[in-house]
């Protein structure tokens, strides 16, 4: 992460994408809820690239998880204003870092 030649990008963080690996800037924000762990009302976000949008979709999705796919310019719209939460992964994770 110190060296030189491929120090980070300047300029403010974006959100990157919640792949395991991935660096590149999140398009989508994908919501869910594990409901063996959360109430239904409740949201978790992973954030996705729009190479990885498919596959974390399809990981959550599987899993009865999946509750919302948004871009990241509707969800930061959504939620202004509203409450956020950060945590806890569901098992497994494909967003392990
Ligand atoms: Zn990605």
């Amino acid at each position: 992460m110190t060296d030189p030649v491929t120090a980070p990008l300047p300029g403010p963080a974006v959100p990157v994408c919640s792949a395991k690996g991935c660096r590149e800037a999140a398009v989508w924000v994908l919501a869910w809820n594990n409901p063996k762990l959360h109430t239904p009302e409740r949201r978790k976000t992973w954030l996705a690239c729009e190479e990885h949008r498919e596959y974390l979709s399809r990981f959550l999705g599987v899993r009865g998880f999946l509750k919302d796919v948004v871009s990241l310019a509707d969800w930061e719209a959504r939620e202004a204003g509203g409450d956020r939460d950060g945590g806890e992964e569901p098992e497994g994770s494909a967003a392990d870092r």
